[in-house]
């Protein structure tokens, strides 16, 4: 579907302005003049603009057909796949091919925004096998990541958030709940003193203390603990193992995005929906790809908004 840049070019606009263009200097609705190099011309005030201004695709060198060929395989691949195989598969540079994953998955977390509701389950884990200092074999620590996970009746699981934090203090802990669950939710968890809280936030707290029930983890966590292995056995499967802290939640946001659309048959669909939010989300400055992406930032806007 997508033989050219100027075809890509095309269905960005789509996506950005669904409703037709909007000059973003003057405001006017009009038809833009379509330039070389995906450039538009607002024809009343002359502003020069592109469909990969202030997205994510800003000032990137890259050409738009690699970008959507990496979308789809981002989106195709049963568990995603390392900026190492997407290195190969494109015959791009790693470098290349790193940071378009690093972009799609800040633009992964802006379709996240709904907060989890009904019965949800949080519990942290810790994942391991995370190196310190970027490589491998030396100081090798582990991550806590707290997770929350909706329980649906009868059975089954419904969305999972998830969020690295340095400790399990309900100083981060209960922010992460407020951020990702909605308030009058039934929150489940164990009997750790982090949560205690909750009730004062609008939650219904149901606390399950595990040396009273008798019961192992698993069986009183259900959710978390389905999750848990999923997450690790994909870090270690996709990604070997391999990931620096300062990127851990770019990973969990990817984790994230594809479970939460697991039973989304068409591939075409969540193609789609990346692309979506790959146009109306940005900019992202080099030093996000390099050093990790400041999610507080983007947990800020979010509370202005809700
Ligand atoms: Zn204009």
């Amino acid at each position: 579907m997508f033989p050219d840049d100027e075809t890509c070019a095309a269905y960005l606009e789509h996506l950005r302005w669904p409703g037709g263009f909007v000059c973003p200097a003057c405001q006017a609705a009009t038809t833009p003049w379509h330039q070389t190099r995906g450039r538009l011309v607002c024809p009343s005030c002359r502003h020069q603009s592109s469909v990969k201004a202030g997205t994510i695709l800003d000032k990137t060198r890259t050409p738009l057909t690699t970008w959507f060929e990496a979308a789809w395989h981002v989106t195709t691949a049963k568990n995603g796949l390392s900026a190492k195989t997407l290195e190969r598969t494109l015959g791009t540079r790693y470098r290349v091919a790193w940071a378009m994953l690093q972009r799609y998955r800040v633009a992964m977390v802006r379709a996240e925004r709904e907060r989890l509701s009904g019965d949800v389950e949080v519990d942290e884990t810790l994942v391991g096998g995370v190196t310190k200092g970027g490589k491998r074999g030396r100081g090798t620590s582990k991550s806590i990541v707290v997770i929350a996970v909706e329980l649906k009746q009868p059975k089954g699981f419904g969305r999972v958030r998830m969020r690295h934090v340095p400790d399990a203090s309900g100083a981060n802990l209960l922010p992460f709940v407020c951020d990702t669950v909605a308030p009058g939710a039934a929150i489940l968890t164990d009997g750790w003193g982090g949560y205690n809280d909750l009730t004062s936030y609008g939650y219904t707290h149901k606390k399950t203390i595990l040396s009273s029930s008798g019961d192992p983890a698993h069986v009183s966590m259900p959710g978390v603990h389905r999750v848990a292995s999923l997450l690790k056995r994909w870090i270690l499967g996709t990604h070997q193992g391999s990931i620096v802290p300062a990127h851990l939640q770019s990973y969990l946001e990817e984790f994230s995005f594809r479970f939460n659309r697991r039973t989304s048959r068409s591939r075409g669909l969540l193609f789609r929906r990346l692309m979506e939010q790959a146009a109306i989300t940005g900019p992202i400055i080099e030093a996000d790809v390099t050093h990790g992406y400041d999610w507080s930032r983007l947990q800020q806007k979010k509370r202005r908004r809700s």
